[in-house]
């Protein structure tokens, strides 16, 4: 007699052997744990992302003063236009990137989702596989409070701990957030 699904040889008669019905029925229990606890999002700030974008506003208006010193006003008028499309085109890209952007902590497990258009990513990571929360944060967000929320976790793959966990950037209060977190997953662990 072998196991079903590994192979390996039984002791007893069955259909499964111990390591898979133990793998099996922790599937099962992840399945059941649907109670959110938390939610973890990408924060999107108008204010925040013309910050992120102050070189490019800058090189426009440049342009523009230029353009109409030296009287060339349909160049002026036309590279305002390109501005005003260009810069809604980056803050609408960035609004639905966060709009889709979410994490949410269950009892057991965080399920990680991106929704991009077409493109559409999810992620389990029981928490008894996370290693290590932290964040990062860049000059502008650190005045913002914000920060990339990372959580690492082991898997299949050696020496990947972020690939098999995911990053929540531009998270609000991400010190608190943190902390509240790592209080969550202590409490929740196994
Ligand atoms: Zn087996």
């Amino acid at each position: 007699m072998r196991c079903r699904i590994c192979g390996a040889p039984l002791k007893k008669p069955g259909d499964i052997c111990s390591n898979c019905y133990k793998e099996y029925q922790e599937d099962e229990n992840l399945k059941k744990d649907v109670k959110e606890i938390y939610k973890l999002k990408r924060k999107y700030s108008i204010a925040y992302e013309l910050l992120k974008y102050m070189g490019l506003i800058l090189i426009f208006f440049i342009c523009i003063i230029v353009f109409f010193f030296g009287k060339a006003f349909l160049e002026g008028v036309l590279t305002i236009l390109l501005f005003l499309i260009t810069l809604g085109v980056l803050l609408f890209l960035d609004k639905r990137i966060a709009v889709g952007t979410q994490a949410t902590f269950y009892e057991k497990k965080v399920v990680y989702r991106f929704h991009f258009w077409f493109l559409k990513r999810e992620k389990i990571v029981k928490y008894k596989d996370i290693t290590d929360i932290s964040y990062y944060q860049t000059f502008r967000q650190k005045r913002m409070g914000y920060g990339d929320l990372c959580i690492y976790a082991r898997g299949n793959i050696p020496g990947a701990t972020l690939l098999n966990g995911f990053q929540v950037k531009n998270v609000e209060n991400v010190k608190e957030v943190l902390q509240t977190l790592k209080e969550m997953l202590q409490t929740n662990e196994n």
